[in-house]
């Protein structure tokens, strides 16, 4: 029965381990024929049989050594070409980079369907007719004639060969008509040339999609640009990837999981918006999807251009130019500061909240700027970070708070359902009708979220009525947030009425300040942006300059309605904090003021970019088996060469400290040197597995690294 062929080619396969397995290596496989590598194979694996990549030739048996009995790989999936070298490459480079297994990674980068399907079932897909060519789709987007500034930008890319660029643009100041056209030019000087475009969000793909397909299906056929998000049905993500595989797609849009995507004649890729926290995954391998694609674009010679109105301060670092005695960074800068067809940007108008009377949640100057702009027929977006009607239920008797009983966080009360929910967990229950402490009936909410906000703002702007010529009638008012959108479409259906004019003030989170181009929005308002001044996060004041500017690039897109409307966009920000250098910054829309002064700070403190960070992560059933890994983790180095250059901090606890009765903590490695820290955590590897299955494991119930983490 167990029969070996009798000439065995011994081949290695990349396939998904279990993650406790410790495996990070492919496994060694027998083949009736030598099998090029990239070539995806259907193996045994323990009692089931999975897909996997040849990832090269194994290494001969050593003479007079029994090895372990090999299996013959099951099937080879004939028809599609292998892998390329690029593609492996990358996926080995990430494997290291973010210490992951290389097989994980590879199984990751491929469509899920892919692993379900046998030899016989991929064939017949593949004999499957592809979308015609003539099929062009909607026509009519027809390249604009691009403005100096684009110009400029389009003749460096054009000169500029392979290489990583930073386009610094403002909002408003067309980088996706530079996108469309360096695509383009890419595409027509190369008939088989493919680019690869990724945007942060799911939602932003349909409209960037619908605009590629405009722009390309004329030229290309609409089958010649496909979506990748997780967004897609799996037979959508395998068609996509087939598309991109066998090169019928010239362009791959999609989002960090794009950066897998099989493109063996990729030219370029286009990061858009590369500062957003979501090119970093967060669970599993923690890759970031935008240095991966810097990574790729220089072992395969693509161009990469990395696009923001406000760039990641590593981006900008790295674009810096060269100055005395510094060569400068390893990306070339480009600049657009003007705003096409779009009016000027919003004037910053700061609301001292010291001066405004007790407990004063909108300042009545706000309230009277949106009135006025509702009365006028315009439109305002208030912003604040916290869904749900009130971060906390308390009661005014006892002190009784609505504690999660499984997370070391309070319950949100939302009204709308009478439910006192957990964000971090998900346990939900009716609101009790008195204290389940004391008994006392009058338990009151406390603080505010979106849902509070909406049901303040209606009470204020009660007795607004809208304009006569726009039918009249009381101010209408939406919310945009996590819980407005939980189904399906519910997000699209929300934004499409924004866009019609069917609402007059959107209330949201800060999911409402990305990408999306509400023109007659004339006000914006941040009405608590102040915890971000002083989070233990230090990249928490990075993150909210570029959420504040990017709210306000929404703010009165369509100049020539604005001037019509005698109006100027405004945006408004309430804080206690008016003297903050972040909001100065702000007023002046400064950029690169804000970020020389977020430098200097880093440079002093030795935070990134001037440093390299990782973050070790145990969970457990308690804190102290967290933490007691973490520190035996630390001191199980110590005899490592690199353990000099290498600071390990104590252990902490997350802010959030329990989640789902689970325990949480973690330590900070940072080193000045990348290598230093890359080599440290490729030897603590094998440790940390080693240390888990030993008594310091007792109790952990999973661990982590996380390389470059963005959210300390
Ligand atoms: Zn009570
Ligand atoms: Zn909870």
């Amino acid at each position: 029965m167990k029969e070996a062929p009798e000439i065995g080619f011994r081949v290695q396969v990349a396939v998904q381990t279990p993650a406790h397995s410790g495996i990070a290596e492919p496994l060694t496989y027998l083949a009736a024929a030598a099998l090029p590598a990239g070539t995806l194979v259907r193996v045994p694996l323990g009692q089931r049989e999975v897909l996997g990549v040849v990832w090269g030739e194994a290494a001969p048996e050593a003479a007079g050594v029994e090895g372990p009995v090999l299996r013959p790989v099951a099937a080879v999936l004939e028809g599609l070409p292998p892998l390329s070298e690029g593609w492996r490459d990358l996926v080995d480079f990430a494997a290291r980079y973010y210490q992951r297994a290389v097989g994980e990674v590879a199984l990751a980068g491929l469509p899920p369907q892919l692993r379900e399907l046998g030899a016989d079932q991929l064939a017949r897909r593949l004999a499957r007719k592809p979308r015609a060519a003539a099929d062009a789709g909607p026509a009519g987007d027809t390249p604009r004639t691009p403005t100096p500034e684009q110009a400029a930008v389009l003749a460096e890319l054009r000169a500029g060969g392979a290489g990583a660029f930073l386009l610094h643009g403002s909002t408003g100041s067309g980088k996706t008509e530079v996108y469309l056209q360096a695509v383009a030019e890419r595409l027509a000087a190369d008939p088989e040339a493919q680019a690869l475009v990724m945007v942060p969000e799911i939602n932003l793909t349909p409209q960037l999609e619908a605009r590629f397909v405009a722009r390309f299906g004329p030229l290309y056929g609409a089958g010649a640009v496909v979506a990748m998000h997780s967004g897609m049905t799996n037979p959508q993500r395998l068609g996509s990837w087939l598309a991109a595989h066998l090169g019928r797609a010239r362009i791959v849009l999609g989002t960090r999981m794009a950066v897998f995507a099989s493109l063996p004649k990729l030219a370029l890729i286009v990061v858009d918006e590369e500062h957003d926290p979501s090119y970093k995954q967060q669970e599993g391998a923690r890759y970031s999807a935008r240095d991966l694609a810097v990574w790729r674009g220089r072992r395969e010679g693509a161009q990469v251009l990395l696009g923001s109105a406000t760039p990641s301060l590593e981006s900008w670092w790295g674009s810096r130019p060269p100055a005395d005695g510094d060569p400068g960074g390893r990306y070339r800068r480009l600049a657009m500061p003007s705003r096409v067809g779009a009016g000027d940007l919003p004037a910053v108008r700061l609301v001292d909240m010291n001066l405004q009377p007790p407990r004063t949640r909108l300042s009545a100057g706000l309230v009277d700027a949106i009135a006025q702009r509702v009365a006028r027929g315009e439109q305002s977006m208030l912003l604040l970070n916290r869904r749900g009607y009130a971060p906390v239920l308390a009661c005014g008797d006892c002190g009784w708070k609505s504690e999660c009983p499984h997370c070391s966080a309070y319950r949100v009360f939302h009204k709308i359902d009478r439910s006192l929910r957990c964000h971090h967990c998900g346990f939900a229950e009716r609101v009790p009708r008195a204290c389940p402490a004391c008994g006392n009936l009058d338990i009151a909410p406390v603080g505010r979220g979106t849902e509070r906000l909406e049901e303040e703002l209606a009470e204020l702007l009660a007795g607004v009525q809208r304009p006569e010529a726009d039918g009249g009638g009381p101010v209408r008012i939406a919310r945009i947030d996590a819980d407005s959108t939980r189904h399906e479409g519910e997000l699209a259906r929300q934004l499409a009425q924004v866009h019609e004019g069917a609402v007059d003030v959107l209330v949201g989170t800060q999911m409402i300040a990305k990408g999306h181009d509400f023109r007659r929005i004339t006000l914006v308002a941040a009405v608590n942006p102040d915890g971000a001044l002083f989070s233990s996060d230090f990249r928490a004041p990075e993150r909210l300059f570029s959420l504040l500017m990017q709210s306000g690039g929404r703010a009165g897109r369509d100049s020539a309605w604005l001037a019509a409307q005698g109006s100027r966009a405004e945006m408004w920000i309430q804080t206690f904090h008016p003297q903050h250098p972040l909001f100065g910054a702000l007023r002046r829309h400064d950029y690169p003021a804000f970020a020389a002064q977020q430098l200097e700070e880093r440079r002093a403190a030795s935070l990134p970019p001037f440093s390299f960070q990782a973050l070790l992560r145990a969970d457990a059933r308690t804190q102290e088996a967290a933490q007691g890994f973490l520190t035996a983790a630390s001191a199980d180095v110590e005899d490592l060469p690199e353990a000099a250059a290498v600071q390990r901090y104590p252990a902490v606890p997350l802010t959030i400290q329990r989640v789902a009765n689970v325990e949480r903590a973690q330590m900070l490695v940072e080193s000045e040197s990348r290598v230093a820290l890359q080599r440290l955590l490729a030897q603590w590897h094998p440790r940390l597995h080693a240390l888990r299955r030993g008594p310091e494991g007792q109790g952990i119930i999973r661990w982590l690294v996380d390389v470059d983490p963005q959210l300390i």
